[in-house]
């Protein structure tokens, strides 16, 4: 049988709860300690968060019933509840513990996904989400995007790696799912700065991992710089080549979430590649067989 280049969500998916999962994204109208001045002001230099909320609008509850609805009449009846835009954790126990109990209230939901900070984990709120994994398949989305610390104060990440650190690990130990987010081509990285972030994050054993592209989106601190020639943006080839080396680094059953970024066109200034998202998927495939390269094979 032909291998598979990696292990993607969807297979992952679908061989864990039989049929097709989608995901129903959930925008809580939470803040982020990056932006309003508790852990820094001004937010990572690429966010601008209309660049990926994809959400519908309305109270929480009106959100995933409107979602389902459409999920419905294509046929698909399971879906994971994923709490995307800002810092999802960024509240009180009971306060989380309201606005989960909103989202996941039928059957349909599988799982639920809460996009987060290293610092906005704690053990509490570890213990909080532990408690909804017993019943509903729970995974934090950890924003790491580098393992290097003079790139995260560059990119105002207002953390280091040592609390993603602290974070994950708490996150394990309460049983949790972590899916690791990593960003190649942050500004005056290097391929081997690059290659260091994948080999940390296959160290800690990840479940799962988001791989983006760098964009630079209107309205940010990076838009300005690139204006002004500071960054210099990874080439689609480039990307390609640092991708298929980070696959054959990760560990063979860390599921692989997401391969490429993605901002919504009206806000994307740069890059403007790939065309198409599939014909990129076809290419890195293409490159990675002609190399015999596959996910963890630099680990044989
Ligand atoms: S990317 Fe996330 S952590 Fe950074 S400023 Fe935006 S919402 Fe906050």
């Amino acid at each position: 049988m032909k291998k598979n280049i990696y292990k993607s969500l969807n297979s992952f998916l679908r061989e864990k709860y039989g049929q097709k999962v989608w995901k129903v994204p959930v925008n809580a109208e939470f803040t982020c300690p990056n932006r309003d001045g508790k852990r820094g002001t001004g937010g990572c230099i690429y966010c601008n968060n209309e660049s990926f909320s994809g959400a519908e609008t309305g109270s929480i509850r009106e959100q995933v019933k409107s979602r389902v609805e459409k999920l419905k009449k294509r046929g698909i009846n399971k879906y994971i509840v994923y709490f995307q835009s800002y810092t999802n954790t960024y509240a009180s126990v009971d306060e989380l513990k309201m606005v989960i109990d909103e989202a996941v209230f039928d059957d349909g939901a599988v799982a639920l996904h809460i996009g987060t900070r290293p610092d906005e984990i704690d053990e509490e709120k570890a213990e909080l989400l532990a408690e909804y994994n017993k019943k509903i398949d729970v995974t934090v989305e950890l924003g790491l995007q580098s393992a290097h610390d003079n790139t995260l104060l560059l990119i105002n990440r207002g953390h280091t790696k040592e609390e993603f650190d602290q974070a994950f690990r708490i996150l394990k130990k309460h049983g949790l799912d972590v899916c690791v987010h990593i960003i190649f081509g942050l500004p005056e990285e290097s391929r081997e700065d690059m290659v260091e972030t994948v080999k940390y994050v296959s160290s800690l054993k990840a479940d799962s991992v988001k791989f983006h592209h760098l964009h630079v989106v209107k309205d940010t601190k990076l838009f300005e710089m690139y204006e002004n020639g500071e960054v210099e943006l990874l080439t689609e080839e480039k990307y390609m080549k640092i991708l298929a080396e980070a696959l054959t680094i990760l560990p063979e059953d860390t599921v692989v979430s997401r391969l490429i970024g993605d901002a919504a066109g009206y806000t994307l200034v740069a890059p403007k590649w790939p065309k198409s998202k599939s014909e990129f998927l076809l290419k890195l495939e293409r490159y990675m067989n002609e190399h015999g390269m596959y996910q963890g094979s630099a680990n044989q």
